[in-house]
């Protein structure tokens, strides 16, 4: 096993040590097959299984029935600010959606560009420090969907229980998806970055309710169509072949360890821990309100950010590297999504503890 930080970069992030080692072997060498994995046709049986094997993963670990499409998509998470609308809305219709970050708030944008957006809740007054609760919104009767970001990766916050709504859901894991079971029912879409908590960067997952993929409008390109990719099964064009076959990796490391609901327990130990050494020291403050707590992303404050700086600086000489927040609200932000092993929260709360008391 190389010797190895803890890295709490929020992406893209951490990944199983043995995922990597498989990864490294079989990008020279694919299966024995004096083809390494990276060089082989999209098109091959080789690889068409490998992105088999991938999608029935995730529809197993994630429970998709088989009315929805799981598709490897390209261009991030941020494309899918655009497609969703483009897909589902069209000129002339609205989507609601809760503004409880950056990520939120650019999907708003693109929403206003392609069709219509209706804000219905807003933390950004607060600094994006919490979620809203059900109530605390009122979506517009007009809207096809209800969008929201289930956690959100800069601020640290999270729907603890996901929106509740009469319209359908649609939602951006980005950050969160396969750290907790959900159940899919109530979402038209489900969409995620794939470099946060399942694989490397290249490949955006996106689940999208059957019906729903005829509502494109014939002014929409091909390559921006849903239905354009769920007929070809991902390989419209030349998909992100290594991404695809790294998230079938993750997702067999994720099955092998107990699947979602265990992962899950994981994820609330290791936060726990966490949470407990910011609330017991007056020296560090949580960014976010305790009723949104983030189990992925968690963010805080040191008296001052000069202080913060030397904490960033002195972590990283101890092997805890990327513990700097995002520019947006500066402080500390520690990442530990799926992959992140509990020793590496354990040895932070060390260091917090040390730091607080020789500053
Ligand atoms: C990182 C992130 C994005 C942006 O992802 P890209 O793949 O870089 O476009 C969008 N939404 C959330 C919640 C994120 O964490």
């Amino acid at each position: 096993m190389p010797d190895r930080v803890y890295n709490f970069s929020p992406g893209p992030a951490t990944l199983p040590v043995e995922v990597l080692q498989q990864a490294a072997i079989d990008i020279v060498n694919y299966n024995n097959k004096g083809i390494g994995l990276i060089e082989m046709s999209h098109r091959s049986k080789d690889f068409m299984a490998i992105t088999v094997e991938a999608e029935n993963l995730i529809r197993e670990l994630l429970n998709v029935p088989q009315n929805y499409q799981v598709l490897f998509l390209q261009g991030g998470a941020s494309t899918q600010f655009a497609m969703v609308p483009m897909n589902l809305l069209g000129p002339g219709k609205k989507g609601s959606y809760l503004n409880t970050g950056v990520w939120a708030k650019k999907a708003i944008k693109e929403a206003n560009i392609v069709a219509s957006a209706q804000v219905a809740y807003s933390s950004e007054g607060s600094k994006y420090d919490h979620v809203p609760a059900d109530g605390d919104y009122t979506v517009d009767p007009a809207a096809e969907y209800l969008y929201f970001v289930s956690n959100n990766t800069i601020y640290g916050t999270q729907f603890h229980t996901m929106p509740k709504s009469d319209k359908m859901l649609v939602c951006d894991m980005s950050s969160d998806i396969m750290s907790r079971p959900f159940d899919i029912t109530p979402f038209g879409l489900v969409f995620a970055g794939a470099q946060k908590n399942i694989g490397p960067a290249g490949a955006t997952l996106v689940i999208v309710r059957e019906d729903l993929l005829d509502r494109v409008a014939e002014t929409v390109p091909t390559m921006f169509r849903y239905k354009t990719h769920a007929e070809k099964g991902s390989m419209f064009n030349t998909p992100p072949c290594f991404a695809i076959y790294t998230i079938g990796l993750v997702c067999k490391w994720l099955k092998k360890i107990g699947g979602v609901p265990a992962i899950e327990k994981i994820n609330r130990e290791k936060a726990a821990i966490l949470y407990e050494a910011i609330d017991s020291m007056d020296f560090y403050r949580g960014h976010a309100r305790k009723d949104s707590r983030s189990l992925m992303n968690v963010t805080f404050n040191l008296p001052t950010p000069e202080l913060e700086a030397r904490f960033v600086q002195e972590g990283a000489k101890r092997g805890l590297d990327g513990l700097k927040g995002h520019r947006s609200i500066g402080g500390i932000r520690a990442s530990i999504y799926n992959a992140f092993p509990k020793q590496g929260v354990i040895d932070l709360v060390a260091f917090m503890k040390e730091f607080a008391k020789s500053a």
